[in-house]
């Protein structure tokens, strides 16, 4: 299936140079140092060997021909390598694949196949996909055969899982285990997630859970402030109604009263009829005083006249007895002072002689006027006693007729009293109903006061509703206010209202405490318990996709350790043959490492960091342990070979391996170097052997392994340094290899 490998540039092939596989062995053959390993090299770069050791270079520099007297150093080697897949060995349509590697002198690297550019990764799953893996176990560079021989127990089982075509599973079991560690890594951070995510979502949690509480209590809240506000409402109407009424009838009775009152105000200042009854008991009392006076004087006039008829009557008597009877005891007494006053004038004899001569005269002016004669007195004194009883008569006549006049008069006052006295009953009855209707105006104010202050007060009330009509609405929400009137309120006590507003006042500070509507706290709850929930399927997701994973690898362990135990059979069987074949004789074979000797040998070689491990899995990593026995030899271990006879342990292992899993092409540089004449010939026919499952491109000096390639190419180096290729016969190889 290799065609073709075209060479630019790389290392001492400065020039274009084409080598067709025509045949299933090549054999490149030419003096030291003309470029043959160079070849193989090209193969390892073409196909994307990274390592610049097993190139043989430091840099990548040194691929790149580094110029000469006569040639220039070169700014690029590129390599193409030309693969048939007629067969479609290769997981691609094309007839041909055409693998190329191109590298620059700072560096970089381009691949391509079939002319587009790819990554080296590309390249790598092409190859693997034709059983052509790392290149170690196909190609065996100069003096590297025995390396599987030196190499550690573990790298050897590399090797062998390599040669036995079991890298695939190796490649599998590698990726499912990235996707494991990143599908870990994915858990992890999951984890890691969800655990920052906890508290919060726990706090919102709390908060959603109070919320709701709250959303309860709201509810609450609205059920019981429809039935306040229903009440209140009916209430404050129903008492507005009430006391506008009470207000209404009590002024209007006010209106009455003060009407009545000053009506009868008016009758009790204007009392004219009281003044005309007065006036008649003044009148009246007037003239029964006059009369009753008049009467007085009357009856005094009445004793003195009847006075003077006595003394009348008594001097008729004496006038009858008595010469002095008549005469007047006035004058009489008049007499003797004059007597007794002349009397006492008597200190000198003239003024005794003139008090005599006056009395004289006193006497004589009595004894004329006085002493007459008693008959003409006594007539007078019964004339005179009959005038005064005529007039007496007269008197009490007049007496009589007062009388009468004084009892009308009288009877008359205390008429005119008694009127008086009974208008008197109207007035103070006037008053005391001044007063009560005072009193009663007095009520209806205190009512009409009262009223306004009730007013007032179910204003203050109004308002106060409303106040909390606006709180509850805050609080609740408008279905707090939509409820159906009441048309009158409840017949209860005040007190159960009060209690109500109590009690929705209590659930008011609960609300109030419990926060808002929390809507942007639901809103947040329900993003990050969606975020959480999203979480935890994904982690139930990747979980799932580790464990399949693990699944994965396991079977993968599985069929790898059952196709490596296998191909290990197969290998020590062949490898056995190919042994004694190249011996003469002897055996050989590879054997598991015991656990103990992994244990150990991780203590050497990584500080039995691996300790610990499943017996399954030490199992799995056990290393290749090689066993020899030579004819008639006693070899303890390997490093007790000859070089020669390493080298055909080597070529028998190398040999035993491709036979059981026989790679695309295997190129072996110089592996017979060793050989003796008869170990040569083995060798050969080794090699024809093999060529009938792989492709082989020996690179040799030997003339027996020339002898079974069908093409042969001379590499030759001139004097400018550069290789150069040729076809040439057998005889001509055998010629150019000397
Ligand atoms: P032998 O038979 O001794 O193994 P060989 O034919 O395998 O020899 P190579 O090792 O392939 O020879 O070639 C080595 C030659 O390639 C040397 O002459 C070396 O100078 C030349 N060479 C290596 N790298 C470069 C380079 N970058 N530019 C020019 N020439 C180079």
């Amino acid at each position: 299936m290799l065609k073709r490998l075209e060479i630019v540039g790389f290392k001492s092939f400065a020039k274009k140079t084409v080598l067709d596989f025509l045949s299933t062995t090549t054999a490149i053959v030419g003096p030291n140092g003309s470029g043959k390993s160079n070849v193989a090299e090209a193969f390892r770069f073409a196909l994307g060997e990274q390592s610049m050791k097993s190139m043989r270079g430091k840099r990548s520099e040194d691929l790149i021909w580094g110029g000469s007297h006569s040639i220039p150093r070169s700014n690029r080697a590129a390599v193409v390598v030309v693969f048939d897949n007629s067969q479609r060995s290769f997981k691609i349509d094309f007839d041909e694949v055409v693998i190329e590697r191109v590298v620059f002198r700072d560096g970089s690297s381009e691949y391509s196949i079939n002319g587009s550019r790819v990554r080296l990764r590309d390249i790598e799953e092409l190859l693997a996909s034709a059983n052509i893996g790392e290149t170690s176990h196909h190609i065996i560079s100069q003096g590297e055969a025995d390396r599987i021989l030196l190499a550690s127990p573990r790298d050897r089982r590399a090797m062998l899982e390599d040669a036995l075509g079991l890298k695939v599973y190796e490649f599998k079991k590698q990726e499912a285990q990235k996707k494991l560690e990143k599908t870990e890594e994915n858990i992890a951070q999951v984890n890691s997630l969800r655990r920052e995510l906890a508290p919060h979502l726990r706090f919102l949690e709390g908060q959603v859970k109070k919320l709701e509480r709250a959303d309860a209590l709201r509810e609450d809240l609205i059920a019981a402030a429809q039935t306040y506000f229903a009440i209140e409402d009916a209430y404050l109407a129903q008492e507005q109604r009430n006391v506008a009424r009470e207000k209404q009838d009590a002024t209007e009775r006010f209106a009455a009263l003060t009407a009545e009152l000053s009506s009868i105000e008016e009758r009790a200042t204007s009392d004219a009829e009281g003044t005309k009854r007065l006036e008649t008991v003044r009148k009246h009392e007037t003239s029964a005083e006059r009369l009753s006076s008049e009467r007085s004087a009357l009856s005094r006039e009445i004793g003195r006249v009847e006075g003077m008829l006595a003394a009348a009557k008594q001097r008729s008597a004496k006038v009858v007895n008595d010469p002095y009877a008549k005469v007047p005891r006035e004058a009489l007494t008049a007499l003797a002072e004059e007597t007794e006053r002349q009397a006492e004038q008597t200190g000198t004899l003239d003024a005794a002689l003139a008090a005599l001569g006056a009395l004289r005269a006193a006497v004589r002016t009595f004894v004329d006027r006085f002493i007459a004669p008693t008959d003409d007195l006594l007539a007078e004194e019964e004339r005179a006693a009959y005038a005064l009883e005529n007039e007496r008569k007269e008197l009490v006549d007049k007496d009589i007729t007062l009388g009468g006049e004084l009892e009308k008069a009288k009877s008359a006052l205390a008429r005119s009293r008694e009127d008086l006295t009974a208008h008197d009953e109207t007035g103070k009855e006037l008053h005391r109903r001044i007063l009560e209707l005072a009193h009663e105006k007095a009520h209806e104010e205190n009512v009409i006061a009262k009223s306004d202050a009730r007013i007032h007060e179910l204003g203050l009330f109004t308002e106060e509703l409303e106040r909390d009509k606006t709180e509850v609405l805050a609080l609740a929400g408008a279905a707090a206010l939509s409820y159906e009137p009441l048309s009158a309120a409840p017949a209860e006590e005040r007190r159960t209202q009060e209690e109500r507003k109590r009690s929705l006042e209590r659930t008011k500070i609960r609300l109030e405490e419990a926060g808002g509507t929390g809507e942007d706290i639901r809103q947040e709850h329900k993003e990050v318990a969606s975020r959480e929930e999203f979480l935890a399927s994904e982690l139930d997701d990747l979980a799932k996709s580790a464990a399949g994973l693990r699944a994965l690898i396991n079977d993968l362990e599985t069929e790898l350790a059952k196709h490596f135990a296998l191909g290990l059979t197969k290998v020590n069987a062949s490898f056995g043959e190919y042994f004694a074949l190249m011996f003469g004789g002897g055996s050989a074979r590879l054997s598991l490492e015991e656990p103990e000797d992994i244990a150990g040998l991780d203590d050497e070689i990584e500080g039995g960091e691996e300790r610990g491990a499943e017996p399954e899995e030490e199992k799995q990593r056990a290393g290749i342990e090689i066993a020899v026995s030579l004819p008639k030899k006693k070899v303890r271990s390997l490093m007790q070979l000859s070089g020669g006879e390493r080298a055909l342990t080597s070529i028998a292992l190398i040999f035993a391996m491709s036979q059981v899993n026989p790679p695309p092409f295997l190129i072996l540089d110089e592996t017979d170097a060793a050989l003796d004449e008869a170990n040569s010939r083995r060798y050969g026919d080794m090699i024809e052997n093999l060529s009938q499952k792989s492709q082989l491109i020996v690179i040799t000096h030997n003339r027996e392994t020339m002898g079974r390639a069908g093409i042969l190419y001379g590499v030759t180096m001139g004097g400018d340094g550069v290789s150069k290729l040729l076809s040439v016969k057998f005889d001509e190889a055998v010629a150019v290899a000397k």
